[in-house]
Order: C-alpha cells, then sequence, then structure tokens
C-alpha cells in the first residue's frame, strides 16, 4: 500500500448571497482531481500547493490573480506566499505589481534569493529578473466572474489557498490574494507573512483567509502549529481554537489544514468558504456554503 496523501484548496472565506459559485466550484474540482493526481503518483506537496495556487491565480474566479480586487487607486498590487514544511524555506511577496502570478514570484524568491520576502518595487525588480510572467494590460488581464458586485463587501473574502502531504510525508503550503476591495495603497494582509496567513512545517500546513488584520494579530498559522506541538491538541480542536482567538480579534474567516497524518480541516465562521479536497484515504469533495 502506498503511503497517504491530501490536498486541499480553498477560494477563500465569504460568500454573498443569491450568488452561484458552480463555475468556481467545477474549477476547484478540476484542479485538486488534477492535484491528487500528482500527489498519488509522488509528485512533491511543494509543487503541488504552487501550481494549485498558480492555477487558481489564473483562472480569475478568485479575489487573486486575474480576479483580484483594484485598490483605492485602482491598481492592482498582489501577495503571496509559499512555505516548505519539510526544510522549513519560505518565501513571499508582498505589494507586487505587474507580474501574473504573485505564488510563482514567492517561489522564486525561496528558492533563487537569500530572502524570504521581497516587497514592492525591490520584489517587482527581482521578478522581471527571473523572467515572471509580466500583465501585458492590466485592463484585459483582470477578469470578473459572473455575478461578481463590488459593493458586497463579502467579495473582499476571495483569497486562494493550497495545503497538501505527500507521500514522502512532506507538508506544504501556499497562499496568493488580490486583497481587500478598495484597501489602500501598500495595505498588506497576513496571505504573504509567514505565520499568519501560512505556515508549513513537520507536521502541519495550513492557508489562511479572511480579515487578514486579525489573522496578523493571532499569528493564525503558527498558532495552529503550535498549538498542536506544545498542547497536544488534534488538529480539528487546534484550527477551531485559532479561528475562536481571531474572532476574539474582530476577524472573521477561515482556513484550510492538514497534518502529517493525512488529516485534514477545513474550518470557517463566514456563511461560506469556497474549497475541495482530496485524500489518498478516500475523503473528496467541493463546497461553498455551510452544509
Ligand atoms: N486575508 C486576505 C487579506 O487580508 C483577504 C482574504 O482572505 O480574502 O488580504
Amino acid at each position: 500500500m502506498s503511503a497517504p496523501w491530501s490536498l486541499v484548496i480553498h477560494g477563500g472565506a465569504g460568500v454573498q448571497a443569491g450568488r452561484s459559485y458552480l463555475q468556481a466550484e467545477a474549477c476547484m474540482s478540476e484542479l485538486v482531481g488534477r492535484g491528487a493526481g500528482d500527489l498519488a503518483a509522488g509528485a512533491p506537496a511543494l509543487d503541488v500547493v504552487q501550481a494549485m495556487v498558480a492555477a487558481l491565480e489564473a483562472s480569475g474566479l478568485f479575489v487573486a490573480g486575474r480576479g483580484s480586487a483594484p485598490n483605492a487607486l485602482g491598481d492592482v498590487e498582489l501577495d503571496a506566499s509559499i512555505m516548505d514544511g519539510s526544510d522549513g524555506r519560505a518565501g513571499a511577496v508582498s505589494a507586487i505589481r505587474g507580474f501574473a502570478s504573485p505564488v510563482v514570484v514567492a517561489r522564486r524568491i525561496m528558492d533563487g534569493s537569500p530572502h524570504v520576502m521581497l516587497t514592492g518595487t525591490g520584489a517587482e525588480l527581482f521578478a522581471r529578473e527571473q523572467g515572471c510572467e509580466p500583465i501585458v494590460d492590466l485592463a484585459t488581464w483582470l477578469t470578473r466572474p459572473d455575478g461578481f458586485d463590488p459593493a458586497d463587501l463579502d467579495e473582499g473574502h476571495g483569497t486562494v489557498g493550497a495545503v497538501a502531504l505527500d507521500q514522502k510525508g512532506r507538508l506544504a503550503a501556499a497562499t496568493s490574494t488580490g486583497g481587500i476591495y478598495g484597501k489602500r495603497p501598500g495595505r498588506v494582509g497576513d496571505t504573504p507573512l509567514i505565520g499568519a496567513g501560512t505556515w508549513a512545517d513537520d507536521r502541519v500546513a495550513v492557508s489562511c483567509t479572511g480579515l487578514g488584520e486579525a489573522f496578523i494579530r493571532a499569528a493564525a498559522a503558527h498558532d495552529l502549529s503550535a498549538r498542536m506541538r506544545y498542547g497536544g491538541a488534534q488538529l480539528a480542536e487546534a484550527a477551531a481554537q485559532v479561528l475562536e482567538s481571531v474572532a476574539r480579534l474582530g476577524g472573521d474567516g477561515g482556513l484550510i489544514a492538514v497534518d502529517r497524518e493525512g488529516n485534514i480541516a477545513r474550518p470557517f465562521d463566514t456563511d461560506g468558504m469556497k474549497c475541495a479536497w482530496r485524500t489518498s484515504a478516500g475523503s473528496q469533495g467541493v463546497e461553498s456554503w455551510r452544509a
């Protein structure tokens, strides 16, 4: 029997009443099927989470990549991060403009620089040097899914993320966002902050979505791991406790997580969270609204 693997992806906590998420669900189902196939064939968790997040960014169906939310000046500033739990390496980019896939830039920072995070113009310089795909024409690159209503604040929770366990027992997480609609230029949320929006170690991988300011103040993604490592909590219990502490700080949202046994958790305290999952133990599904 082959070793266990698990994959969970999300398209953000927060759903808009009256809007259909069938297109987003179809996209997530297709992607998670592809990622599961790769994990079953022995692919590394790190490559799978990057591929999942890059495809979610490119879909234009979520508030990340092509679906990003313009800031108050009409610019699109993107944040992303990626972490390899097997060796603790991480890469992150914040407030980058002009590049199609911030998660790819984050991976390049991790693999091709001595740094963990680059921001703004410095990140853009690095991405150009690395030959990352530029956005040629922002107006035509940006897309909006059917029924998108920018006036609905819940649309702000459209971050995308992925967590995976591979057959070698390696955990990885990645998260990418176009941020919150109408955000101040230069505003950076939890998504690119290692330990807040993204975390992976030898025990658990986590990707968060929700009101970034509260997730930062709760050190949410790392706190989940700490609750397991130092407090002996099981995955589901630790995940629920993290959302409680985010809520105490005035934030709502959700997270996806996988542990080294392949157990998954996907709690949220919004009306819904777009997500899909598949494990070698036979658990699979796709969901947008609270069941
Ligand atoms: N956490 C993201 C941010 O604050 C937003 C989201 O999850 O949709 O930038």
